[in-house]
């Protein structure tokens, strides 16, 4: 089975739920992250909602109800590795559900760099089988869909564009589990910047509350 995010319009900015775009939630005062190569404020991409991966990831221990938050520097496109799981040109936070609240921007930005032009509501949509390509190919040319509308998976398995960069969990040393995998969107003009034409991978570790985020193109 292999679980597409497909566009559902626009979303709700604040709202707790998966989609793409908006204001993070997260516990109250939890600093606005910064890009570890340039120290500016780094861009928001998504919320994901552990809870929709529909069954645990880990086989230790139940889920603990959490979001993951993603963010990506955007301060100067392309020159901060924002491509890379380690240097630190974007970051995956993961959240305990409980008493989430809006994050409030740094006041020095440029919303741009902040914040995508968009938010896209997300609907899952369940397809045989665990190839997340075909899955992809097979909802997107369906007669009201555009293969722009898939925005990515969640949980299954990762669908490599380059080599296989599954990451360690720096605590335990294990590989981490895929949480989601992200296209760069429906709109040109709001879309994820992977390269153009690229696809990014979101990383946990759930039982040490490790996350780690990467793309290719
Ligand atoms: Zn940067
Ligand atoms: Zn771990």
């Amino acid at each position: 089975m292999t679980m597409l995010m497909t566009y559902a319009g626009a979303g709700e900015p604040e709202e707790l739920v998966t989609r793409t775009g908006g204001t993070p939630l997260a516990p109250a005062g939890t600093p606005w992250p910064t890009c570890a190569m340039c120290e500016g404020s780094m861009q928001f991409l998504a919320q994901i909602v552990l809870d929709d991966l529909g069954h645990p990831t880990s086989l230790v221990g139940p889920r603990t109800a959490r979001t993951m938050a993603i963010f990506m520097c955007q301060n100067d496109p392309g020159m901060c590795d924002e491509w890379s799981p380690t240097l630190g040109g974007n970051r995956a936070l993961l959240f305990p559900v409980a008493d989430l609240h809006p994050m409030t921007p740094p006041h020095e930005h440029d919303e741009g760099t902040l914040r995508l032009g968009a938010v896209n509501a997300v609907t899952l949509v369940s397809i045989p089988g665990s190839d997340y390509g075909s899955a992809r190919e097979s909802w997107g040319s369906r007669s009201t869909n555009g293969l722009r509308d898939v925005l990515g998976q969640l949980g299954g398995q990762a669908d490599w564009l380059q080599d296989d960069e599954t990451p360690e969990c720096p605590r335990c040393t294990q590989p981490m589990e895929l949480i989601a995998q992200l296209e760069e969107g429906p709109e040109h003009s709001t879309s994820m910047n992977f390269g153009g034409g690229g696809t990014a991978f979101a990383f946990a570790c759930e039982p040490c509350t490790e996350a780690a985020f990467l793309w290719q193109c």
